[in-house]
């Protein structure tokens, strides 16, 4: 055995949707951009929670079940968060993951989303549906930080499995999934362009 080992670590799952997603990915653009000139009530929600950007969190946030076009990508993210939990060994008792909520992100330059984490789920992720050069990507924090308490910083270049926060890079056609209790954050969309996303929470 090694002298070292490493335990209790958070797994974060990233991959590309589907090999043949670019179809799915047009009609979501679509829509993501028809539901926000659509929704006056969840524009008047983002104005007061979301300053700069649209959300149809608020108002609209189980659009899997009244879109096909979301139900399509319901089904494509089944099979990853499949994975993940299988990656994690969770024992269902034979119940199954489903798809609870499901809602649209579009950032244009100036907007974030600050430290939060997605309670009453279990896995939560993100699939991206257009991400221009330089956007914000997606950074998580060590969800041990609190307890740190005197512990000294980390290195630069500390070895991954030491490091306290990581940023993944936002690549559209890419889903990314982590367990709801990650606390996570958009920084500030530094690009012109809208960068846009759909966000997602499972529950067994
Ligand atoms: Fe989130």
């Amino acid at each position: 055995m090694n002298r070292l080992q490493t335990w209790f670590a958070t797994t974060i799952y990233q991959d590309r949707l589907r090999r043949d997603g670019q179809a799915l990915n047009r009609e979501l653009l679509k829509e993501c951009r028809q539901l926000r000139d659509f929704d006056d009530a969840g524009r008047r929600w983002s104005a007061k929670n979301y300053p700069g950007g649209y959300t149809s969190y608020g108002t609209l946030d189980r659009l899997q079940e009244f879109s096909s076009t979301f139900g399509d990508l319901e089904r494509a993210i089944d099979r990853h968060v499949a994975a993940f939990a299988q990656a994690l060994d969770w024992d269902l008792g034979g119940r199954s993951l489903r798809m609870t909520d499901c809602w649209v992100n579009i950032m244009p330059r100036g907007t974030a989303h600050s430290l939060h984490l997605h309670p009453n789920s279990v896995v939560s992720g993100t699939y991206y549906v257009a991400t221009p050069r330089g956007c914000a990507g997606l950074k998580f924090e060590d969800p041990r930080l609190s307890r740190f308490m005197a512990a000294p910083p980390r290195r630069a270049g500390a070895t991954q499995s030491n490091q306290v926060h990581v940023t993944y890079p936002a690549e559209a056609g890419r889903v990314t999934l982590f367990e709801s209790w990650l606390r996570h954050e958009v920084v500030v969309n530094p690009v012109r362009s809208e960068r846009i996303s759909i966000s997602f929470n499972y529950d067994w």
